[in-house]
């Protein structure tokens, strides 16, 4: 826990100072970054990380007894302990690494999708991320399964009526995203994890839109499983977390086979390692790990509630200003909201916006966002998608919505 002595004021042009592809051109245009949810940007102390560990700490870990390999064991396990704490974990072996957030959801379909058995349901929801579904599909497909779905309405809410009356005795997992990367909904997780508990189905919260806007309790939600990626939460790519519960994770078989994981190995029976190695097999990305660690350090720093209030006051602001804008459509309009503004423009395609937009130096998103069936819910081919993170500013807004004019003008 960071003690409040540590947090440091929040300071908009220090923070914009600490990542340093906020402050290059893109066309001659100052880069606007608009694409937050896809990844983040990464402050110095990331990037330094990463080059830190290849210089001078590059060796393998867990295995040598070599001065090398020991420090950088020692770096690696500081990094979840880190991120342990971060999450309130309880203990450091329920901190899986992984490869990402669609890592993290393939583990627990494969394993804890080991434990199933025909006729047993999951529930997901209408607003999840393609690898919040198309893992479910193929556990359902190996075991016999039913994959139930959590309907929505068209603010972008879940209807939490509806999902109690899917919950039942054959319900054994609940799988639903924390925040939604299209829309921005925050939901109930609260909640719906523990309605899910009465019947006794377990809940993995797909996290990966939330550890970078909020704080993440994992005891006080009482989640079973919680799943995010190093990218989004200023860290590197092809690192994420999964936490599991202890008793949960010991009664799951190993997802992959191979060295670290293993206990003794003999042709006849091999004997698996303890958490969390169990489920870590061979050479993991350790200077990933090490640098996520160092971003989830970073943003231990920062003041989150000012942080949270400077997020919402971006996503208030860009929503008035896009809906002066003729033909405006918002997809999203839940009262409980992230700073995500998707949108669509009457006679307009997505695609079309965006490359006018990039040619002004603004980067946004635009198509599905790998949520294809929300797509169809709304029945719209893909938006444009607006994310914010706490170094983006008002002015980057107005030179957003100016570019985002001209484009318009130029399309119609
Ligand atoms: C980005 C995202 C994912 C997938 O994350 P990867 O880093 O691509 O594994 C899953 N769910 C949500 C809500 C996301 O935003």
């Amino acid at each position: 826990m960071m003690t409040e002595e540590n947090i440091q004021t929040f300071d908009l042009n220090r923070i914009r100072e600490d990542f340093p592809t906020l402050s290059r051109k893109v066309y001659g245009k100052p880069l606007i970054y608009l694409d937050n949810g896809a990844t983040s940007q990464k402050p110095q102390v990331v990037i330094d990380a990463i080059e830190h560990y290849y210089t001078f700490d590059n060796s393998n870990i867990h295995r040598g007894v070599h001065h090398l390999s020991q420090e950088a064991t020692t770096q690696y396990e500081d990094a979840r302990v880190t991120i342990q704490k971060y999450i309130n974990a309880p203990t450091s072996e329920e901190v899986l690494f992984t490869a990402g957030t669609t890592g993290g959801i393939n583990l627990v379909s494969y394993s804890f999708g080991e434990l199933l058995s025909k006729g047993d349901e999951i529930i997901i929801s209408a607003m999840e991320h393609h690898s919040n579904i198309v893992p479910w599909q193929m556990l359902c497909e190996r075991k016999g399964c039913k994959l139930k779905v959590i309907p929505i309405n068209e603010k972008g809410d879940l209807i939490i009526s509806d999902f109690e009356k899917l919950l039942n005795e054959k319900t054994k997992l609940v799988s639903v995203t924390h925040i939604s990367n299209t829309l921005g909904t925050i939901n109930p997780i609260k909640h719906i994890i523990d309605s899910a508990h009465k019947v006794g189905a377990k809940v993995l919260i797909d996290g990966a839109q939330s550890v970078q806007h909020m704080s993440v309790d994992v005891q006080a939600l009482d989640c079973d499983f919680y799943v995010f990626s190093g990218h989004k939460v200023f860290g590197p790519t092809g690192v994420g977390i999964l936490y599991g519960k202890k008793d949960i994770l010991d009664s799951m078989p190993p997802y992959q086979g191979g060295g670290d994981m293993i206990d003794r190995v003999t042709f006849q029976k091999t004997t698996y390692n303890v958490l969390p190695h169990k489920f870590e097999a061979g050479t993991p990305n350790i200077s990933g790990g090490i640098a996520l660690g160092s971003a989830i350090n970073y943003l231990a720093k920062q003041d989150l509630d000012a942080i949270q209030k400077h997020e919402h006051e971006l996503g208030v602001y860009a929503t008035k200003e896009l809906n002066k804008i003729e033909g405006m459509r918002i997809i999203g309009t839940s009262k409980e909201k992230t700073s995500v503004v998707s949108f669509v423009i009457e006679g307009l395609h997505p695609f079309d916006i965006g490359t006018l937009l990039d040619k002004q130096g603004v980067a946004v998103r635009t198509g599905h966002h790998c949520t294809q069936p929300l797509m169809d819910f709304f029945k719209i081919p893909g938006t444009v998608r607006a994310s914010f993170a706490f170094y983006n500013t008002m002015a980057e807004i107005d030179v957003f919505i100016k570019a985002l004019n001209r484009s318009i003008n130029m399309l119609r």
